[in-house]
């Protein structure tokens, strides 16, 4: 535990610095006195004190290094290896500190001399103020427990660049906020523009007080707090259960099962027996988390220590706050701003008033970009310095579209905005009004037009978009969000869910697709993988844990009783695997005869396509299939061996090549022969002029993104069907990289509406 890393035992050198710290004179001198008794007992050469004074870090004491140098050194933040500590807010640790690139020696302090160095960042209320560093002559190796204790000591520090100090040293701890305006770029983890204003998620709680005065009572204290946060994840779940919503039910037991965390609630007591204040002791906590956190590659185990880490948000408000949230009154169009968050901490916002959220962390698969999918939530994640950008109350521009974020917008982003909005708006209108209007194209032919789904708030989009049913189910989001494996009864209540929101529309479900970056933490992990969307997922991982599976088809069995069931397996590479799949089906077909219970109505059972390898079986696969639904996504990944996940490939391969098109183009020939239903379920479908070129090879049903329809069926509606097939004959036999640019040429020819 950090706490007892403290050399000269914690509570000694707690009480030592606080003393320090509270004694009368100058702040300078009590920093001057600090520096001196942190070298001492962390056996150090240099120890020295750099703050953030408007925007930039300077020297603001020193043992060890040239005291002319304080209050004369600055570094800006990024700059060398002390403003690379404050900018990534992580603790940096090294033997041989000239070797690091980011070295940058100032010789007026006369640190040419010292080899390691240990950096940890000041921190207050989750924002960077300044930086502790510590340096030895020789090739120290840092332990993590030493880093720990510098960690405790700065957040020590941190009380006192609150207080005293801002009166001696005006603009101390702050970023120079100019109020001038601002432009992130970041990442789109969801499409969408918004305008509104900036509600700080996290209340920023400062912690004023870190050394307790009475163990006993901060114990107590603690104990409460966690009781009351216990009492409120409970009540939240039972309100959960009460009201239907499949989601976050999931997420709320996850939260449940971290409260009630032994492990986690034993570190916590650890800190506060070790002299800290109950919210110093979920601060420490937090802050050890959010190190093991960036060390964290594994996606799915990140996501579950940012649940942590709102769970600790939520106890530090016990302690301060009685629990309340921080900002009950969202204002309308409320941009939320947050470090991360969960997503049982978005659903519990009133939803209604978010106009978009921007996070410094996310990424694109977490569950609260799914869950603000789901709502159309424009979401940018990934945005550097957000929270020493952004005050409460600012004006936001997020362009989810574009992954970007304007602060305090000039005139220029605001007019480009309002252009970009009633263009948007424009176009919404037109789709709404095209919602009720059959996809039919100029010349007669009816293509179908399907949603893609994965979430029960996905269903309502059915009759928003006037789709006509769901080409693809993504069944494994409901295994992802939830912290143990759902039993065949919660299952089939979800599926049935499902199927009585659907109505009359059909559900394509497609049995779990999970491994490769869709981790399930209760099933056993292959950490090895070098090239897991190659790897054990899928098909591949159902039939070698059958009863997965066996379970999953169970419960859609049992949730489709008297009406029509269709199922698909997903990554099937070749007809044995889609044989081995559906004699497991057969079997629990065969259960429920044997258990004299109803069954579905009619059942349809089909295949992904989306290995290559199975396109040259379809001769032997399609008398078994009663449909194929085409994954561009993955097919063409192996297609064309090119990660889809990787940003630098993105543009590299495209699907409107001539070698993806006749692929394409051979696959529907052959299962209209076979008279076998064939569609396309990737994102190929949501793309206009990509969806354009689909429908000219051959489909006549795809399956995309509710946000995608309105401007399909518009270019359906535009397009005379016959024209377009004769001007690709040329394509598939076409020496081009790509066709998309001939299509666009096609489309504007022809006012087709892409
Ligand atoms: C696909 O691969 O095209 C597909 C629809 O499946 P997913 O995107 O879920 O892998
Ligand atoms: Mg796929």
């Amino acid at each position: 535990m950090s706490a007892a890393a403290l050399p000269s035992g914690p509570r000694i050198l707690l009480r030592r610095l606080r003393e320090v710290m509270a004694g009368g004179g100058a702040a300078q001198d009590r920093m001057d006195q600090l520096v001196t008794t942190i070298a001492a007992n962390m056996v150090a050469e240099v120890c020295s004190i750099y703050l953030l004074r408007d925007g930039v870090l300077e020297l603001f004491a020193t043992e060890g290094l040239n005291r002319s140098a304080v209050h004369q050194t600055t570094l800006r933040i990024g700059e060398g290896l002390v403003g690379q500590i404050a900018q990534l807010a992580r603790p940096m640790a090294l033997s041989e500190a000239r070797s690091h690139p980011n070295f940058a020696a100032r010789p007026e302090t006369g640190e040419e001399d010292y080899h390691s160095l240990m950096g940890v960042p000041v921190l207050r209320g989750g924002r960077v103020v300044g930086v502790l560093v510590l340096q030895n002559r020789s090739n120290r190796d840092y332990s993590n427990d030493e880093v720990e204790a510098m960690q405790t000591i700065a957040m020590v520090l941190a009380e006192m660049v609150g207080g005293a100090l801002q009166e001696e040293a005006p603009g101390v701890g702050t970023f120079g906020t100019d109020g001038l305006p601002r432009r992130l770029a970041g990442l789109s983890l969801n499409e969408g523009l918004a305008r509104g204003t900036a509600v700080l998620h996290e209340p920023r709680i400062v912690v004023e007080r870190h050394v307790a005065d009475d163990i006993e009572l901060e114990s107590e204290r603690l104990t409460k707090a966690l009781d009351e946060l216990r009492v409120q994840v409970d009540g939240m779940l039972q309100a959960a259960i009460a009201e239907p919503g499949g989601e976050s039910r999931d997420i709320l037991e996850t939260y449940r099962m971290f409260a009630h965390d032994k492990g986690w609630m034993a570190r916590l007591q650890d800190a506060v027996q070790g002299g800290f204040t109950a919210e110093a002791a979920v601060e420490r906590v937090q802050v050890e988390n959010r190190a093991r956190m960036s060390e964290i590659s594994d996606a799915y185990l990140r996501e579950r220590l940012h649940d942590l880490e709102d769970l600790s948000n939520r106890l530090m408000r016990h302690l301060t706050h009685g629990g309340q949230m921080p900002d009950p009154d969202l204002p309308e169009h409320a941009v939320v701003v947050a470090w991360n968050m969960g997503p049982a901490e978005l659903l519990d916002y009133d939803v209604d008033r978010i106009a978009a959220l921007v996070l410094e962390e996310g990424s694109p698969t977490s569950h609260v970009a799914i869950v603000a999918r789901a709502l159309q939530i424009p979401v940018v994640g990934r945005l550097d310095q957000l929270l020493e950008s952004v005050e409460s109350g600012d004006d936001l521009v997020v362009d989810g579209d574009n992954g970007q974020l304007f602060v305090r917008p000039a005139a220029d982003a605001l007019k480009a905005f309002v252009a970009n909005l009633e263009m948007r708006q424009a176009k919404a209108a037109q789709y709404a009004a095209l919602r009720d209007q059959p996809s039919i194209s100029k010349d007669g032919t009816r293509i179908q037009l399907n949603l893609n789904a994965g979430l029960l708030a996905d269903l309502p989009h059915l009759a928003g978009t006037g789709a006509d049913g769901i080409g693809l189910y993504r069944t494994e989001l409901h295994f992802m969000v939830r912290a143990t494996l759902p039993t065949v009864s919660m299952q089939t209540e979800f599926y049935s869910r499902i199927l009585d929101q659907a109505g009359e529309r059909p559900v394509v479900f497609r049995t779990l697709d999970v491994g490769g970056d869709k981790i399930l933490p209760y099933l056993a992990r292959h950490d090895d993988e070098k090239n897991p969307a190659m790897g054990w997922r899928a098909i591949r991982l159902s039939l070698d844990r059958p009863v997965l599976l066996r379970m999953q088809i169970r419960a859609l069995l049992k949730a489709a009783v008297g009406r029509p069931l269709a199922v698909m397996f997903p990554m099937i590479a070749e007809v044995a695997e889609f044989k081995a799949a559906r004699a497991l089906l057969d079997r629990e077909v065969d259960r429920q005869n044997r258990m004299g219970e109803q069954a579905p109505s009619s059942l349809s059972v089909g295949t992904m396509l989306e290995v290559p390898s199975l396109a040259w079986q379809l001769p032997a696969l399609l008398p078994l299939v009663d449909f194929v639904s085409i994954g561009s996504n993955d097919l063409m990944q192996f297609l064309f061996a090119s990660d889809r996940g990787n940003p630098r490939l993105a543009n590299r391969y495209d699907e409107l090549s001539p070698s993806a098109l006749s692929l394409m183009r051979d696959i529907v020939r052959r299962c209209d022969e076979a008279n076998v239903p064939v569609s396309l379920c990737g994102e190929a479908a949501g793309r206009p002029v990509d969806a354009m070129a689909m429908i000219g090879l051959g489909l006549r049903s795809i399956s995309m993104g509710a946000a995608s329809i309105g401007a399909v069926k518009m270019m359906v509606r535009s397009l005379d069907l016959p024209l377009l097939q004769t001007f690709m004959e040329g394509f598939y036999d076409s020496p081009e990289h790509s066709l998309r640019k001939a299509l666009m040429k096609f489309a504007e020819d022809h006012n087709v509406a892409i």
